[in-house]
């Protein structure tokens, strides 16, 4: 067995909860919340720039969790803490987070989401 399948996080996703769960996101969210914001519909068929993906290995789109989730069930299965990215976005995002050390995500009331953002220290 790899390390990547016997990791437990990332069994979680391969569940059948998370199976239903990330379809049932996908229905009421299903094109990428940050190319919407850049006035694009992303259905997971286009690049960020709202042209035809042409690697098919990229058509596809990511249930994200806004705030890193880290093994915390609770925000693992927190429907308000997921978004709908395309693979770019989703790439991009996560990794300005790494760099960051924190996520920039906002709540609906404007106030920074992840625990580890410099406002709610
Ligand atoms: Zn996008």
């Amino acid at each position: 067995m790899s390390r990547y399948s016997s990791n437990p996080l990332s069994k979680l996703y391969r569940t059948a909860g998370w199976r239903r769960a990330r379809a049932a996101h996908l229905g009421v969210e299903p094109v990428c919340r940050l190319c919407r914001a850049a006035g694009i519909l992303n259905d997971g068929s286009l690049t960020v720039a709202g042209e035809t993906q042409r690697d098919g290995r990229r058509r596809f789109l990511v249930v994200d969790h806004i705030v890193p989730h880290r093994g915390d069930l609770a925000l693992f299965w927190d429907p308000g803490n997921w978004q709908t990215l395309c693979p770019d976005h989703h790439d991009i995002t996560k990794q300005r987070d790494e760099q960051r050390g924190f996520s920039n995500a906002r709540g609906a009331d404007g106030w920074p989401l992840d625990p580890r953002h410099p406002a709610n220290r």
